[in-house]
């Protein structure tokens, strides 16, 4: 059996390749997927039964907002060919990711499922907001009147090895490793945004490939469903516990004329569980904040958004 990999290379991409070493692993340097034409030669070069659709112009709050034009014609045109190519070629099975930065800012929390579609994403992302809903509409049209078992799934925020570390661009837990690190090498205190106190949910990327593999058998819905753990970690608390990681000697000055950020945004993972995803089966957050950090500081400053 063929699997076929979009977005191969990325954080995601590379956290697959180490329980699904066998698929076939592609970057936008194989094929633009962004060209329909490119996306029926990768597709009919594999002939793949099932694709993992991970490939997406992923970026910060700054690069969404300086870009939102390119963040809406990328994504859409990506995702438009991968699903477009996939049903014209009787490919299985269509694994696709959305976000839970998706989700309307209006909500109700715990962010569920059926809440997707209620309201305007928040505007810092609008874009690739819009542009990752209709993901979610292509899956579950082409379910409608083709029948294809195409499914959508809802990661929270990811981290991992191989995560993108430009300061521009990057999310919250790589900004801060990175951060950490060169105040260590040069012996500076660290200065961060807001005052730490809001709390987030993070889902280790290598936990992430595992729900991949499992929601790849056992889920076969056509509404999307959230996969990310819901532990709340306060931001204060994730740089505390890398800095003691890292063992960063100076200090964190919390710098509160910068937005702190949305108080919480908790996540509803109970359909997940109802499939017999155990809670316990991700990784413990400490061991995986190590982890990345270990890999962090092996590898730099050879690595993506670094060097
Ligand atoms: P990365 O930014 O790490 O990787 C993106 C991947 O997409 C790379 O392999 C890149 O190839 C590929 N790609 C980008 N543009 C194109 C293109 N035009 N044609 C072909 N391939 C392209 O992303 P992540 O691994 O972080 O994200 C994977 C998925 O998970 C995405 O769909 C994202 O929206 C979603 N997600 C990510 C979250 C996160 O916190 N990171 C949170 C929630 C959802 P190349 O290496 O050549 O650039």
């Amino acid at each position: 059996m063929t699997v076929l990999v979009t977005g191969g290379t990325g954080l995601v991409g590379h956290a697959l390749q180490k329980v699904l070493p066998n698929a076939v692993y592609l970057s936008s340097k194989d094929y633009d997927l962004r060209n329909y034409d490119e996306c029926l030669s990768m597709i009919r070069k594999y002939m793949p039964e099932h694709v993992f659709h991970l490939a997406a112009k992923v970026g910060g709050v700054k690069a969404n907002s300086d870009f939102a034009a390119e963040f809406y014609y990328d994504n859409i045109l990506i995702n438009t060919n991968v699903l477009n190519a996939s049903y014209n070629n009787n490919v299985e099975k269509v694994v696709s990711l959305l976000s839970t930065c998706v989700y309307p800012n209006k909500v109700n929390y715990p962010l569920t499922e059926d809440q997707i579609h209620n309201g305007e994403p928040h505007q810092s992302n609008f874009a690739y907001a819009y542009a990752k809903r209709m993901l979610d509409v292509q899956s579950r049209s082409y379910r409608k009147q083709y029948g294809c078992n195409f499914i959508t799934a809802v990661p929270n925020n990811l981290f991992g090895e191989n995560d993108n570390f430009d300061l521009e661009n990057s999310h919250v837990i790589p900004a801060i490793i990175r951060k950490i690190h060169e105040a260590n090498v040069n012996n500076k205190n660290v200065v961060l945004w807001g005052d730490g106190s809001p709390t987030r949910e993070f889902t280790y990327s290598l936990d992430l490939a595992n729900i991949l593999l499992f929601i790849l058998e056992k889920y076969d819905g056509d509404h999307p469903i959230n996969v990310g753990g819901t532990q709340q970690h306060s931001i204060k608390e994730v740089a505390n516990t890398i800095a003691e990681i890292m063992e960063f000697k100076n200090e964190i000055i919390w710098d509160s004329s910068y937005p702190s950020g949305q108080y919480k945004k908790p996540s509803d993972n109970s359909n997940l569980l109802s499939l017999g995803w155990k809670n316990e089966s991700y990784t413990n957050f400490y061991d995986a904040l190590k982890n990345t950090c270990k890999w962090f500081i092996i590898n730099y400053p050879n690595l993506r958004g670094v060097s």
